[in-house]
């Protein structure tokens, strides 16, 4: 086995049950991708919309993308058609343009609003009052299932502060669940957690986890 495979194994088998992951293969090779994809994982995630559609053609179909990346509202329509579910929708804008491209292709999309949770200048997100209106405003945007929420901790050493910070996720999630999708089964997903964090963030109720370099190796 390939260190990239091993890597994954030790990864898939230390995951909870209940818990994804998506494998961040950003920057990456196609031939990097294929020892995941031969070793049977077909959860991929890539952070520009550009790389992604580039993977998305020369790899094999039955992969399921995820993009997880700060989104440019003009990029959107080209990944619509194909994307199985976006993490990073940070803005009312974007929501819009989402809902006016996948009304055109008939379909709906699979979202996951961002919020910002982490002290630093550098992470887009939402805030809880941004979140509370979208969630009060879901008639407007029949074409997206809103499939839960995402984060991004804190770039630090210290464990206290990014499981604080998780922890204030599944608190808003829990709240904002009860609130406005109490009877909408499909509002199930946190999407937290990285290669420095991933193991905290099931602590604290991550469903979804977002691990790139310690399947793939340092970018
Ligand atoms: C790159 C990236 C990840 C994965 O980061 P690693 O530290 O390599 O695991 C997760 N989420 C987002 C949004 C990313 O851009």
């Amino acid at each position: 086995m390939s260190g990239i495979a091993d890597n994954l194994a030790r990864i898939k088998n230390s995951l909870p049950n209940g818990v994804t992951l998506i494998a961040i293969s950003k920057t990456k090779s196609n031939e990097d991708i294929l020892e995941v994809y031969n070793a049977g994982h077909k959860i991929l995630g890539e952070n520009k919309v550009q790389e992604l559609i580039g993977k998305y053609n020369e790899l094999p179909k039955d992969i399921e993308w995820h993009l997880v990346g700060h989104l440019q509202s003009n990029k959107i329509k080209y990944v619509i058609p194909f994307v199985a579910l976006i993490h990073s929708v940070d803005s009312w804008k974007l929501l819009l343009e989402i809902e006016r491209q996948a009304m055109k292709t008939g379909k709906r999309v699979k979202v996951l609003l961002q919020i910002f949770i982490a002290n630093e200048e550098t992470k887009f997100g939402l805030d809880e009052e941004e979140l509370i209106e979208i969630c009060e405003a879901t008639e407007h945007f029949p074409h997206i299932e809103i499939c839960g929420l995402m984060g991004m901790a804190t770039n630090t050493e210290d464990m206290n502060v990014v499981r604080t910070e998780f922890k204030s996720l599944k608190a808003l999630f829990d709240k904002i669940k009860l609130q406005y999708f109490s009877d909408i089964s499909s509002f199930k997903e946190i999407s937290m957690g990285m290669s420095s964090d991933y193991q905290i963030a099931i602590e604290e109720g991550s469903t979804m986890v977002r691990v790139g370099s310690s399947i793939f190796g340092e970018r």
